[in-house]
């Protein structure tokens, strides 16, 4: 077989970091991407082509989490601190108007990215060749053999697609592999326990972005968060861009109704009022309103994700630090991270966890690696 040393399955800050962190070593790499967009969860709507933007999935990072702004200096991506300057204020629903209140200072400073989170992933994509990142391609089955691995997937067409290397690195959420993807020989049953009993962060989450032509209410000495028990939105923050130059407010839909079972023009409707009722009338005209369900993501959630989690699972099982049986398959995505899982951190750290232990595996010139990374073909 005419094999690389690495294929990874997924481009989003987990995968990409792999990928970055395994040419830095000059290992030979590809990335293999469903989507026809790198970042995953990371989903940034721009204003204009190459402009700022509002993020859509990811937002934040926060001041004790180095590796993610550790690699954020690294790309020349600057971090500016949420705005929470001013009151927020309070819906708390019977019939009584929403009031202000100040919360209690965080001990940390909540961060976004300028340019928006996806500007991360874009930005590891970018540095690498054309060929290296494969968008539009679905992996579908895994088949690892003494020989190596081989990865059969569709193109966005409908074509299929082989890719072979010496070890493969997926980095999809894992309850997302195991529900998408066919393993061939079968992966062990406490591997598959702790896939389907790993919940994707985030996975059951509606976000919504209303644009306006100001911040009306930072002139308020209101600084744009709400807590509200009477919805739709239950969470809402500022989300104006770094410069201040686009205003925004974005929200969270509440867990249980959510507003599934409405359109989007009823879920707009909806959310523009309560934001009017809590932040002013002017909030009822905006100039856009963006929302992405990602539970209807399938190349983020499985049915199981559907019902946003009531509190942050332990991420980072033991076994995702483990191959598979048989060296080839290794688990990259930040619920595997032992620190930091589920946030962008833990799926920084995991790519790097990933990249370290498959570069040992392909330097001890064991059977997995009859070429060690950066020797010439
Ligand atoms: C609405 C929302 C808000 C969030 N807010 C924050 C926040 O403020 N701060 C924070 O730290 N974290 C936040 N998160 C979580 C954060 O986005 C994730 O921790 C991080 O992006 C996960 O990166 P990952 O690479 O591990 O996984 P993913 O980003 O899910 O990457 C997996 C990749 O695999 C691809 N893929 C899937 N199936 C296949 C296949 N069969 N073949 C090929 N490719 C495939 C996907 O398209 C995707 O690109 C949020 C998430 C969401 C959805």
């Amino acid at each position: 077989m005419a094999k690389i040393d690495v294929l990874v399955v997924g481009a989003g800050l987990a995968g990409l970091v792999a990928a970055s962190t395994l040419l830095a070593q000059r290992a030979t790499v590809r990335v293999l991407e469903a989507r026809d967009r790198v970042g995953g969860r990371t989903l940034t709507h721009r204003v204009a082509q190459g402009a700022d933007g509002f993020d859509l999935g990811a937002t934040w990072c926060w001041s004790y989490q180095t590796e993610i702004q550790r690699l954020a200096a690294e790309l020349g991506v600057e971090t500016f601190a949420q705005h929470e300057a001013g009151y927020a204020v309070y819906d708390g629903g019977g019939g009584a108007p929403p009031q202000p209140f100040l919360l209690p200072a965080n001990p940390y400073v909540s961060l976004r990215f300028a340019g928006g989170a996806q500007t991360l992933c874009e930005r590891l994509a970018t540095d690498m060749e054309p060929e290296q990142v494969s968008l539009g391609v679905v992996a579908r089955t895994i088949t690892s053999s003494v020989d190596g691995v081989r990865v059969v997937a569709e193109r966005s067409g409908g074509e299929p697609a082989h890719f072979e290397a010496r070890l493969v690195i997926v980095s999809l959420p894992p309850r997302l592999a195991l529900h998408t993807l066919c393993f061939t020989p079968d992966l062990p049953a406490p591997m598959k326990r702790a896939m389907a009993e790993t919940p994707t962060w985030m996975g059951g989450a509606m976000k919504c972005v209303v644009t306006y032509r100001s911040a009306f209410w930072r002139e308020r000495g209101v600084s744009g968060r709400g807590v509200s028990y009477t919805g739709p939105l239950s969470e809402i923050h500022d989300a104006s861009t770094a410069e201040g130059t686009h205003s925004a407010l974005f929200g969270f839909f509440r867990g249980s109704g959510s507003g599934r079972d409405r359109t989007p023009a009823q879920r707009r409707d909806k959310a523009l009022r309560q934001l009017a009722r809590m932040f002013g009338p002017e909030a009822a005209h905006p100039i856009d309103y963006l929302e992405l369900d990602w539970a209807r993501e399938v190349y983020t959630s499985t049915p199981q994700d559907a019902l946003p989690l009531s509190e942050h699972p332990a991420y980072g099982h033991p076994i995702f630090r483990q191959p598979a049986p048989g060296d080839r398959i290794h688990w990259a995505g930040t619920e595997t991270a032992p620190q930091e899982g589920g946030y962008l951190d833990g799926a920084v750290r995991s790519g790097e966890d990933a990249a370290r232990r498959v570069l040992a595996l392909l330097r001890s010139g064991s059977r997995t690696s009859p070429t060690p990374a950066g020797s010439p073909a």
